[in-house]
C-alpha cells in the first residue's frame, strides 16, 4: 500500500464520524492548548460510560480544524494521527478502496510495508481496547 499525507488536504477532518480520545490523548490536547485536563474536558468533551468524544455539533467540524489544517496538530488524538492506518481499514481492500475516493493520499508516496500499517493499526487498537474489544 501507499499513503503520503497531502499539504493542505483536511478531508479526514470533514468527514462524517467521530473523534475519540484515550485518557492520554485528552491530557496531550489539554496540555497543548494550555488548559487542565479536567477543563479541556467540560469544554470539550463528551463521556459517556466508557468513551470519550470530541463534542461536535451536528453538521459542524471539529472545533480544531482550521482553514490551514488541524489546529492542536502537534497534540492531536491518536485516531487521527494513525488514520488512515485503522484496524478497520488495514487488510480490508474494499474499506480501504472507499477510504481512498476521500483521501487524495491514499495511493500517493513511498510503498508502506504491510507489518508498518499493522504495527499503527495496533498502535490503535492498544490506545483504544474500548472501540476494539
Ligand atoms: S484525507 Fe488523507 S491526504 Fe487528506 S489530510 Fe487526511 S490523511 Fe491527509
Amino acid at each position: 500500500m501507499r499513503f503520503e499525507c497531502q499539504p493542505g488536504c483536511t478531508e479526514c477532518c470533514r468527514q462524517q464520524g467521530f473523534v475519540y480520545l484515550s485518557e492520554a490523548d485528552l491530557v496531550r490536547a489539554a496540555r497543548f492548548v494550555g488548559m487542565s485536563a479536567a477543563r479541556f474536558e467540560r469544554k470539550y468533551v463528551y463521556r459517556t460510560r466508557n468513551r470519550l468524544r470530541l463534542r461536535i455539533p451536528r453538521g459542524a467540524h471539529c472545533h480544531f480544524l482550521r482553514d490551514s489544517g488541524c489546529g492542536i496538530h502537534p497534540a492531536k488524538p491518536t485516531q487521527c494521527r494513525i488514520f488512515p492506518f485503522w484496524p478497520e481499514l488495514v487488510d480490508k481492500p474494499r474499506a480501504w478502496a472507499k477510504t481512498a475516493a476521500y483521501c487524495p493520499g491514499i495511493g500517493q508516496g513511498p510503498l508502506i510495508q504491510i507489518q508498518s500499517a499493522r504495527a499503527q493499526a495496533e498502535e490503535m487498537r492498544q490506545e483504544h481496547p474500548k472501540l476494539y474489544p
